[in-house]
C-alpha cells in the first residue's frame, strides 16, 4: 500500500482499511494544523489506488469499511470519488461504508444530486473538521468557511443521507468567548444531528500561525478550569437524538466517553469528579507533550 507522509485517522478507524486517495489536504491553511504543512496536495492515481486495492485483496477480503487517506479527501469531485468507490466495491466487495476526512468547503462544491450519488455508492459517516459554530473562531482559524456556510452544508449533507461525525474544538474562541463557543457550536450540533462529536481542546506545535500567536500572547489558552466550565456548559446545551460523544482525545482535559442522551447524566458526573479531582490546578494552563498536544498532569 502506499502512503505518502505521516497517515493521520481517527481513533475509531482503528479496524478499516486506509486507502490513500490524495496526499496531504487541498486547504492546508487551517492556523492550528501542522499534520501536512509541508506536504504538497496531489491526487493519487487511479492506477496506484488499483493497485494498492489488489493488494489489500490478498490480506483483508471481507473488509467491511474504507477509510480515505487524507486530511480531507471529499475535495474530490464527484466522478473521482464514485471511480474510487467502484474499484472499492470490485477488488472489496463486503464493504458497506466508505468513510473519509472532509471539510464543510468540501460539501459546498457538490449539488444535492451529487451528494445523494455519493451516498449510494456507500460514501459515509465522514469525520468532519466543524470545529466551531462561532463565526468569529472560523474566521480565526482559516478554516475557509462561513459559520452559516456550515449550518447549510451540513444540513444538505443530512438531507441526502449522509450521516457526519463532527470534530470540536473547546478553548479554539480563547477564555474570553467560551461561552459563546459552547453556545454556537452546540446550536451547530443540534440542528444538523451528527452520529458522533469527537472533542478536542486546542494547541499548536511550530510551523503554524496559532503556535506564533500563543508565543507572541496574541492568543491566549483557556486554564484547566475554563476548559472544564466550557466542556460542562457545552454538554448541557446539547439536545441530541442519538450521538456517541467521544472525548478520549489525549488533549482533552477530561476524559471521557459515552451516548447521548442516554448517558448525559454520567457524563455530568464525570465533570463533577474531575472538577474535584483536579481542584488544585483550575488556574493553571495545561502542560503539553510535544508533538501530540496531550495533557500532561
Ligand atoms: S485541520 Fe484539516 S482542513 Fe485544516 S489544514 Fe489541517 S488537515 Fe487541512
Amino acid at each position: 500500500m502506499k502512503y505518502t507522509g505521516l497517515t493521520y485517522r481517527p481513533p475509531f478507524e482503528a479496524k478499516s482499511l486506509l486507502l490513500q486517495v490524495t496526499e496531504g489536504c487541498s486547504h492546508n491553511k487551517c492556523s492550528f494544523c501542522t499534520m501536512y504543512r509541508d506536504i504538497p496536495f496531489a491526487e493519487e492515481s487511479l492506477e496506484q489506488i488499483e493497485t494498492d486495492l489488489k493488494e489489500a485483496r490478498q490480506y483483508v477480503p471481507d473488509i467491511p469499511r474504507v477509510f480515505l487517506e487524507n486530511g480531507d479527501a471529499f475535495c474530490l469531485g464527484t466522478e473521482r470519488l464514485l471511480a474510487i468507490a467502484d474499484l472499492v466495491h470490485r477488488y472489496l466487495p463486503k464493504v458497506e461504508t466508505i468513510t473519509m476526512y472532509a471539510s464543510v468547503k468540501n460539501i459546498r462544491n457538490k449539488t444535492d444530486g451529487d451528494l445523494v450519488q455519493l451516498r449510494q455508492a456507500g460514501i459515509n459517516e465522514m469525520n468532519i473538521g466543524v470545529e466551531s459554530g462561532l463565526e468569529s473562531t472560523l474566521a480565526a482559524m482559516n478554516k475557509g468557511y462561513t459559520a452559516e456556510e456550515a449550518f447549510s452544508e451540513l444540513k444538505r449533507l443530512k438531507a441526502a443521507g449522509m450521516d457526519y461525525g463532527a470534530n470540536i474544538i473547546f478553548g479554539a474562541a480563547g477564555p474570553g468567548k467560551a461561552r459563546e463557543n459552547a453556545e454556537e457550536t452546540a446550536r451547530l450540533l443540534n440542528e444538523t444531528q451528527p452520529f458522533l462529536i469527537f472533542t478536542g481542546t486546542i494547541h499548536a506545535e511550530p510551523g503554524c500561525p496559532l503556535y506564533e500567536d500563543m508565543q507572541a500572547g496574541r492568543f491566549t489558552e483557556n486554564t484547566i478550569g475554563e476548559y472544564i466550565a466550557e466542556e460542562e456548559y457545552f454538554l448541557s446545551l446539547l439536545d441530541l437524538k442519538d450521538t456517541y460523544y467521544f472525548g478520549l482525545h489525549p488533549s482533552n482535559v477530561i476524559r471521557m466517553h459515552g451516548f447521548l442522551p442516554r448517558d448525559r447524566e454520567y457524563l455530568k458526573a464525570e465533570i463533577g469528579r474531575q472538577k474535584e479531582k483536579l481542584s488544585k490546578v483550575l488556574d493553571l494552563q495545561p502542560s503539553r507533550v510535544s508533538g501530540e498536544g496531550g495533557i500532561i498532569f
